[in-house]
C-alpha cells in the first residue's frame, strides 16, 4: 500500500486528507478552502464583531466558561483526536494541550476586564497645567489566527480565547496536518452556543493561510516556522496589518556542577523528548559543566533507554510518533550530518522501524559544537546534543550564540548564581531549575526576540497585543484663552519659548529667573 496522498503544498486539491502519523491510517478529510471562501469568513466575522464587542465583558466571560464546560464534557474525544492526528501520547494531549487551555480560559475570563481597565497616565508638571490623560483599550476587530500542528489544540484555542475575551471576532486557520483538531475546536464553540460567526474556521494548506493574510483581518496572530513568519510579515506589510509572530526556538539547557544531577537529567530528557521533541521550547542544546558532564550524560542515556515508544493512544507510552514525514526527514538529516562529522551517537540515531508511521528513536549525542546544524538550527525532533563548558561566562556565551531566543534553562543548586546567569541570557523566558512548563502559564508572557518572533501571547502583554490603545487627553483648566504656541507667531513668542525651555530644563542655573520672565511675557502675549 502506498502512502496516502496528503500534506498539500499547493491548492491543486479541493480537500485535504488527515492521517494518523503513527499508523498512516486516513482519519478524515476537510475542504482546502480558497481565497473566496476565506474572504467570506472574514466578512462574516466582521459583520458580528461590533455586537460581540457590545455584549460586554460579563457576557463574554460567561460564554468562555461555557466553552470550558464543553471541553470538560468532551475531554476523551478531544484528547483522542489530538493524539491520533499529532501522534503524541494521550497524557500529553490532556496535560499539555487541554489542561493549559482550561487554565487560560479561567484566568482570562476572570482577569481580562481588570487587566484592560482604563489607565491614568501621570503627566507630571503638565497635570498642573490642567491636563489629564488616560488610556482606554478596545478590540482590534477581526483577528486571523494561523496555527501549527505541534500543539494543535492549546496554541490556537489559547489565542482564540484571548482574542474573544476582549471583544474581537476570530477566523482560525489550523495546520493542514491537524485539521480535525481545528474542526473539534469549532465544534466546541458551537456546543457552547457561541453566536454565529464570532468564531469562523477556514481549513486548508499554506495557500489558505496566505489568503487569510490578504483578507482584511485587523491582526494576524501566527505561530509556526521562521520562513512562513517572514512571508506573513511581508504579506501583511501591504495593508499594514499588525502581526504577532511566535516562531522557532533552539533552547539551551545549562547545568552547573552544583545542580541536582538526577533531577536535572530527568528534566532534560523530558524537555527534549516530550511531544517527540516537537516543541518550540524543547531542550535542544545541553551545556554541562565539564567536571560533571560524563556523569550527567550517563544518567541521561540511562533514562532515555527506559523511554517506552509507541502508539500514543495507549496510556503506557512515553513518546509517540512524530507528526509529519517532512519533520522526521529533517531530524534524519541533522543526525546523519552529525554522525558523518564524527559525533558520537550514544543512543537512538535512527527511525524506529517497529512501527509503520513516523517514529524516531529518542537520541542522545555528544562530540558536537556550534558548527553542526544539529546545534545551530532548529531540529524540532527527539534529539539531545550534550556539550561541555568550563565557566559561567562561557555557558552564557554559548547560550546566547544562537539565531533563536525563545526560552532558556539554567540548573544549579545555587539559585542566586542561576538567576545571575539567567539575567545575562537573551531570551523571552529563562527558567531556573525548570523544564518546558511556562507555555502552560496563562499569566506569563510567551514569545521571544531574534528569530523567535515578534510580540507576545499570554499574560497581560499578550492581551495588549490583541487590543488597540486609545489615549484620551483632556484640558480641563484653560477654557477661554488660546495658547501662546498657537498662531500669531512673533519674535516675542520665540523668546517666551526659549525662556520656558530654560525654566524647565537648564542645569546651569537661571531657571527661576527664566520662569518669571516666561510668566511676565505670557501675561502680555497676544494670541489670535
Ligand atoms: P509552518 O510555518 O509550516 O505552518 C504554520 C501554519 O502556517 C500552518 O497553518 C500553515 O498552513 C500556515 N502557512 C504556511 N504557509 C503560509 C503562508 N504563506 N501564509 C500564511 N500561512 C501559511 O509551521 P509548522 O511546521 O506548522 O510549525 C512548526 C514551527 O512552529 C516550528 O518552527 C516551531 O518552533 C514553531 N512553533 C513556535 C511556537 C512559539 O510559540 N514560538 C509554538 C509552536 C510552534
Amino acid at each position: 500500500m502506498g502512502e496516502p496522498k496528503i500534506k498539500a503544498v499547493s491548492q491543486s486539491m479541493d480537500t485535504i486528507k488527515s492521517i494518523n502519523p503513527a499508523t498512516l491510517e486516513v482519519l478524515g478529510e476537510v475542504p482546502n478552502m480558497d481565497a473566496r471562501q476565506v474572504a467570506e469568513a472574514v466578512r462574516a466575522a466582521r459583520a458580528v464583531q461590533k455586537s460581540w464587542e457590545a455584549v460586554g465583558f460579563a457576557k463574554r466571560r460567561e460564554s468562555l466558561l461555557c466553552v470550558r464546560d464543553a471541553i470538560l464534557d468532551d475531554i476523551d474525544a478531544i484528547a483522542d483526536i489530538i493524539s491520533k492526528e499529532n501522534g503524541k501520547p494521550i497524557l500529553e494531549a490532556i496535560g499539555n494541550d487541554i489542561m493549559p487551555v482550561m487554565d487560560l480560559i479561567t484566568y482570562f475570563a476572570k482577569n481580562a476586564e481588570k487587566l484592560l481597565r482604563k489607565e491614568t497616565i501621570k503627566l507630571g508638571k503638565w497635570n498642573f497645567l490642567g491636563r489629564k490623560s488616560h488610556l482606554e483599550f478596545y478590540p482590534l476587530g477581526v483577528v486571523g489566527v494561523i496555527a501549527p500542528w505541534n500543539f494543535p489544540f492549546s496554541i490556537p484555542m489559547g489565542e482564540v480565547a484571548m482574542a474573544l475575551v476582549v471583544g474581537n471576532t476570530v477566523v482560525l486557520k489550523p495546520s493542514e496536518y491537524t485539521p480535525l483538531v481545528g474542526k473539534k475546536i469549532k465544534d466546541i464553540f458551537d456546543k457552547a452556543k457561541f453566536p454565529q460567526d464570532v468564531v469562523r474556521l477556514v481549513t486548508g494548506d499554506g495557500m489558505t493561510g496566505a489568503a487569510l493574510t490578504k483578507a482584511g483581518c485587523d491582526k494576524i496572530a501566527f505561530t509556526g516556522s521562521v520562513n512562513t513568519g517572514k512571508k506573513i510579515m511581508a504579506a501583511c506589510a501591504d495593508t499594514l496589518t499588525p502581526v504577532t509572530l511566535e516562531l522557532g526556538g533552539k533552547d539551551p539547557f545549562i547545568v552547573f556542577k552544583d545542580a541536582d544531577l538526577d533531577v536535572a537529567s530527568s528534566a532534560a530528557v523530558w524537555g527534549a523528548f516530550c511531544n517527540s521533541g516537537q516543541v518550540c521550547a524543547s531542550v535542544e542544546r545541553v551545556y554541562v559543566e565539564e567536571s560533571v558532564k560524563d556523569e550527567f550524560t550517563r544518567m541521561v542515556v540511562e533514562k532515555t533507554n527506559k523511554i517506552r515508544q509507541g502508539i500514543g493512544q495507549s496510556s503506557d507510552v512515553d513518546v509517540g510518533s512524530m507528526t509529519a514525514e517532512m519533520q522526521i526527514k529533517k531530524v534524519e538529516q541533522h543526525v546523519e550530518d552529525a554522525r558523518k562529522r564524527g559525533a558520537k551517537i550514544l543512543t537512538g540515531g535512527e527511525r524506529n522501524r517497529d512501527f509503520k508511521g513516523y517514529f524516531y528513536k529518542p537520541t542522545v549525542l555528544t562530540g558536537v559544537d556550534h558548527s553542526f546544524p544539529i546545534v545551530a538550527e532548529e531540529t524540532f525532533g527527539p534529539v539531545l546534543p550534550i556539550m561541555g563548558f568550563k565557566t559561567e561566562d562561557e555557558a552564557v556565551t554559548l547560550a546566547n550564540d544562537s539565531a533563536y531566543a525563545l526560552n532558556a534553562y539554567v540548573w544549579s543548586g545555587d539559585v542566586g548564581k542561576a538567576k545571575r546567569a539567567a539575567s545575562r541570557i537573551v531570551a523571552g523566558t529563562v527558567n531556573v531549575n525548570e523544564s518546558l512548563f511556562t507555555h502552560a502559564l496563562a499569566q506569563t508572557p510567551w514569545g521571544g526576540p531574534k528569530a523567535s518572533g515578534i510580540g507576545r501571547t499570554h499574560g497581560a502583554n499578550g492581551l495588549m497585543d490583541l487590543v488597540q490603545v486609545r489615549h484620551v487627553h483632556v484640558n480641563s483648566v484653560v477654557k477661554k484663552k488660546n495658547f501662546f504656541w498657537w498662531y500669531g507667531y512673533s519674535a516675542e513668542k520665540v523668546d517666551m519659548m526659549k525662556a520656558l525651555m530654560t525654566a524647565l530644563f537648564s542645569r546651569k542655573g537661571g531657571r527661576i529667573k527664566a520662569f518669571f520672565k516666561f510668566v511676565r511675557m505670557s501675561l502680555g502675549a497676544k494670541v489670535n
